[in-house]
């Protein structure tokens, strides 16, 4: 077991791996920025250590400065969370080098799947099924790109390889306007991922985003724990989650499930993860896999009784896992909705002090948050500050103590999102389920 662990996150996702951590009886480390020092894990942690100043370069993500924390306080392992250097394969190979656990893949593992062309290539060889493309980078030879895409037919999408956070795509419709795309997303990549690999897919036009959740010890065991549906996003953000994904034939979605715990076994995958599939009549295309614990992780565990953090630690520890696949089963429904603090007409961040906040309560409703009433939000991260979590023996039943949910929430002092979320919950479409990825952003301009 770990003894001490450094938390190398902030917000809600660090008090949640604090939680998990005190459980376990597992010492924390709490390594904030200047501008953080009013968080309310790192209240509850420990030991605090001040990383830097506000901006995340100088503190979140100043790898150094992380490792020294560990260093002075005696920490074993560093739990790096989502965003910041959770996937990034160069902090993983330092904090292993330094005599640290890294709390997550291996960092050969997370290079692999950080370049889209790598993952979907090693994702095919281990049988799950991904979107028909060009099966590797595009070269300078035009005339073979053009085939390519000819093959695949219009549209396609190009994309980079280096990619993240919904940057660096481009949606082409016909042949005459191919080889520019290629070109300025190749520069494009270039200036933004130091990287100009390209590749193509054929561009689904009304997909929606489904995931898969897994597991794996490293030790040759692997699980996965259901699906999840992230079709509403705003510009390529979720927004609103939950699981299981609604509408799937189980055969489908078993199968799919089946393919990523094989893929797991393939590439001796060690932690939590997540298959990104898009998925459309009735079938799943692999787009990417992020080898880390996701913003939307409670939705799985409502449903699964599996605390996700919980087992990353465990992991981690060196255990085996203890859970197997037939202990998995998927019991009710459950719904995220992402709070933030935004303008919810121009969806600017709206950061400041929160004069009054009212977390709601309930059978069958969780919040995770690190907001108190009098904490100020800072301009400087990102703008989520709660996620409202609600589960019920149906959709319906869970749906209906969101909207109960959403109705008691008092967040007063900063603008947020809260109404977006009212609304959505009760939108006819999204009630029925099953809406494509481009509902959300259709109604917005509605
Ligand atoms: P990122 O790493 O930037 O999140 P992804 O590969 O996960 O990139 O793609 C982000 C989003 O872009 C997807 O959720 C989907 O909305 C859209 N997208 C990506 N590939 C395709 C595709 N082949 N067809 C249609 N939409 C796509």
């Amino acid at each position: 077991m770990l003894k001490k662990v450094v938390i190398a996150n902030r917000g809600e996702i660090a008090l949640r791996i604090l939680r998990a951590c005190k459980e376990l009886g597992i010492k924390t480390v709490a390594v904030h920025s200047s501008a953080d020092r009013d968080l309310m894990h790192v209240r509850l942690a420990d030991e605090s250590v001040c990383i830097g100043p506000a901006p995340s370069p100088a503190s979140y993500l100043n790898i150094p400065a992380i490792i020294s924390a560990a260093e002075v306080t005696d920490a074993v392992a560093i739990h790096p969370g989502y965003g910041f250097l959770a996937e990034n394969a160069a902090f993983a190979e330092q904090v292993e080098k330094s005599g640290f656990v890294f709390i997550g893949p291996t960092p050969d593992i997370i290079r692999m799947m950080g370049d889209k062309v790598s993952a979907i290539k090693a994702m095919k060889k281990a049988g799950v099924p991904t979107v028909p493309g060009s099966d590797g980078p595009i070269t300078d030879d035009n005339e073979h790109t053009l085939a390519v895409a000819k093959r695949i037919g219009y549209p396609v999408i190009i994309k980079a390889a280096a990619g993240g956070g919904g940057r660096g795509m481009r949606v082409v419709h016909s042949e005459a306007a191919l080889l520019n795309a290629v070109y300025v997303t190749q520069s494009e990549a270039k200036a933004a991922f130091g990287d100009d690999t390209v590749y193509i897919e054929k561009f689904l036009e009304n997909p929606r985003h489904v995931e898969i959740q897994v597991l794996a010890d490293g030790q040759g065991n692997a699980i996965h724990l259901g699906d999840r549906d992230c079709s509403l996003q705003r510009r390529h953000q979720k927004v609103l989650e939950e699981a299981p994904a609604p509408g799937i034939p189980d055969e489908i979605r078993n199968q799919v499930a089946k393919s990523c715990v094989d893929a797991c076994i393939a590439i001796n995958y060690r932690g939590a993860g997540t298959f990104e599939f898009l998925y459309e009549n009735g079938q799943f295309f692999f787009i990417e896999m992020n080898t880390r614990i996701q913003v939307e992780h409670p939705v799985s565990e409502m449903v699964t009784g599996v605390d996700l953090i919980r087992q990353q630690l465990l992991i981690a520890g060196g255990e085996k896992l203890s859970i197997t696949q037939d202990d998995i089963k998927i019991k009710g429904h459950a719904f995220e909705c992402r709070i933030n603090a935004e303008d919810p007409k121009t969806f600017m961040p709206c950061p400041g002090l929160i004069k009054h906040y009212h977390p709601p309560g309930g059978l069958g409703v969780r919040v995770d948050s690190h907001l108190y009433s009098g904490y100020t939000v800072p301009p400087h991260y990102d703008s989520m500050i709660a996620k409202i979590i609600t589960w019920g023996d149906s959709r319906e039943i869970a749906l209906s103590r969101m909207r109960n949910a959403l109705d008691e929430l008092v967040v007063d002092g900063i603008r947020t999102n809260t109404d977006l979320h009212r609304d959505l919950v009760r939108d006819a479409a999204f009630k029925e389920g099953g809406v494509s990825i481009h509902y959300l952003e259709k109604k917005l301009k509605l």
